[in-house]
């Protein structure tokens, strides 16, 4: 009998279709799987009573609610809570996988200087004797806690600096504390009141602000109607998953965002849309439509649609002052469903400057983004919970990590309200782990320490009796007859949060149009919100999924 080619191809189809059918490799399968979970180097849950209990998630200044479900002293899943009064239970994916961050392997665990391993007293005599030798910069990530507190009175005694790196989002807040001259913590938008937002490029939709907010918002006010109640117009280069879902969206050409802002200036300017006379853009629209690639008909018909439907507010992806001199000509500064002021009790900070002197050392705090490389020949002695690699610092010391430690949540950037949450250390931290307040406190024990702070800090508010508990239900402050119970409440993982700010004008002048160039380059968004290291679980809900795409994997 004659096998012709064309015949094994068909046996073999059928073979694989077979095997493919029988429950054979899919048996395999489980078992190897089931098998690989069991290699004893893999960490295991201890078994123990199983409880549940209600914090905050630390691992960005969001600071959303979380409920630990904790097994034997070890956190086991993380879901989100529904009575937190901004995330109303929404989480990232890095926040749902938080739990399995501890055991990463790139968890650090011993301190390390220059790829060596070495010990606390090494680290400490290196910082003491560089202070001694010339001043010392202390840099935070996340300003407002009370560990800032502890820093920024390490540095202030000696007359060495506090500085601070500013989130994305907080540097497109930038420049209205420029023109003001109130610190950026100060402001926050408006979402809830808004009913245009004209975004250049900010993720609104896949990861900015506090999870659950906008997006909320979003699907109560435009998810399938023609004719939203709240308009997003997106101006972005690619068409992004914020992109794809917006109202409208801008294809303009990359990295020509602040010109385009100019164009739009001039044309509400010359067409009498917004009630502000100036300043006038330098640019024409002829020139701004060749830099955008846009017509100039397509400029002019944008900005007519920004002022449709008002309160209209503009959100940058950082802080390029001819963007947010947008919200200046449309009367978005100070105003209901703009950019609002809120802070009573924010005190400036000084953002970190690579040129503010030369120290001789620096310490970086743990919030502090891992991408973040002071440009400095001075000693960089950096916390951190997980070596995400490449980093240039001198001394590497292991911070806390996920839920080791007690810190408390001050209002998160871009809100419009402030708050205030306490998360204790629910996980007892190896023992050789130390955060950089309690590293400056063994220097000066004269500081006041992290609890201390957080006491003093809910007197303060149960004194001022403003605004609600959210705990299980709402209690306005004034029920609680102690700061003390009203701390307790806190400390069991309820959220304080202010009455809202009565909104009013504030000083925001623009002399002239300012140049449209890239003056204060924010830190990508990507970049800065992907973690040094993600934990399996997010790896698989953020990468695998693409439920969050970086910008070269978008549709061009
Ligand atoms: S946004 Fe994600 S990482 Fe940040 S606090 Fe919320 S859950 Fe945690």
């Amino acid at each position: 009998m004659k096998f012709s080619r064309r015949d094994l191809l068909i046996g073999s189809a059928g073979a694989t279709a077979g095997f493919l059918l029988t429950p054979v490799p899919w048996k395999l399968l489980g078992d190897v799987s089931i098998w690989t979970q069991n290699w004893p180097w893999i960490p295991q849950p201890v078994r123990g009573p199983v409880e549940t209990t209600q914090s905050f998630c630390t691992l960005c200044a969001s600071g959303c609610g979380i409920r630990a479900r904790m097994a034997a002293g070890y956190p086991v899943g993380i879901s989100g809570v529904r009575n937190h009064p901004i995330t109303k239970g929404a989480l990232c994916p890095l926040g749902f996988a938080a739990h399995q961050l501890n055991w990463h392997p790139q968890r650090l665990r011993e301190v390390r200087h220059r790829g060596r391993a070495a010990s606390w007293a090494e680290a400490r005599a290196a910082f003491e004797k560089a202070r001694k030798e010339g001043p010392v910069a202390v840099v935070d990530g996340r300003s407002g806690r009370a560990a800032s507190s502890v820093l920024e009175a390490f540095a202030k005694k000696e007359n060495d600096s506090y500085q601070v790196v500013p989130s994305v989002e907080s540097q497109a807040l930038a420049p209205y504390a420029d023109w003001s001259g109130d610190p950026v913590s100060a402001f926050g938008y408006d979402l809830e009141n808004v009913r245009t937002i004209v975004s250049f490029g900010a993720p609104l939709l896949d990861g900015w602000g506090a999870p659950g907010r906008f997006t909320r918002l979003w699907s109560e006010r435009a998810v399938g109607a023609a004719d939203p109640q709240l308009r997003l117009i997106q101006i972005e280069s690619s068409l992004s998953r914020t992109a794809g879902c917006a109202w409208q969206w801008v294809p303009v050409r990359e990295g020509s965002e602040a010109q385009l802002a100019a164009g739009v200036a001039r044309v509400l300017l010359e067409e009498d849309l917004v009630a502000a006379q100036g300043p006038m853009p330098q640019l024409s629209l002829v020139e701004v439509a060749a830099q955008t690639g846009l017509t100039t008909e397509a400029i002019r018909d944008l900005a007519r649609k920004m002022v449709e439907n008002r309160p209209v507010m503009v959100i940058a992806t950082d802080g390029n002052p001819a963007i947010a001199a947008l919200n200046v000509l449309l009367g978005a500064v100070g105003a209901p469903g703009g950019i609002i002021k809120r802070g009573e009790r924010v005190q400036p900070q000084a953002p970190y400057e690579a040129s503010g002197g030369s120290p001789r050392a620096i310490l970086l705090d743990a919030t502090v983004p891992w991408e973040f490389t002071p440009k400095t020949d001075g000693e960089v002695f950096r916390f951190a919970a997980w070596d995400g690699g490449g980093n240039k610092a001198d001394w590497l010391l292991p911070a806390p990590g996920f839920l080791e430690e007690l810190t408390d949540v001050p209002t998160a950037p871009t809100s419009a309200v402030d708050t205030y949450a306490v998360a204790l250390n629910l996980v007892a931290p190896p023992a050789e782990i130390k955060g950089a307040a309690q590293f400056l406190l063994e220097l000066d024990p004269s500081l006041r320490v992290v609890e201390q702070v957080i006491h003093r800090r809910c007197e303060e508010l149960f004194h001022a009796r403003r605004g609600m508990v959210y705990a299980e239900q709402a209690i306005a402050i004034t029920e609680f007859d102690s700061a003390q119970k009203f701390e307790e409440q806190l400390r069991k993982g309820a959220v304080w949060m202010d009455s809202p700010p009565r909104i009013s004008a504030f000083r925001c002048e623009l002399k002239e149009w300012p140049a449209e160039n890239n003056v204060r380059q924010g830190t990508n968004w990507a970049a800065a919100w992907a973690p040094p290291v993600l934990p399996a679980l997010a790896t698989k809900l953020y990468q695998e999924s693409n439920l969050r795409e970086l910008p070269a994997g978008r549709q061009a």
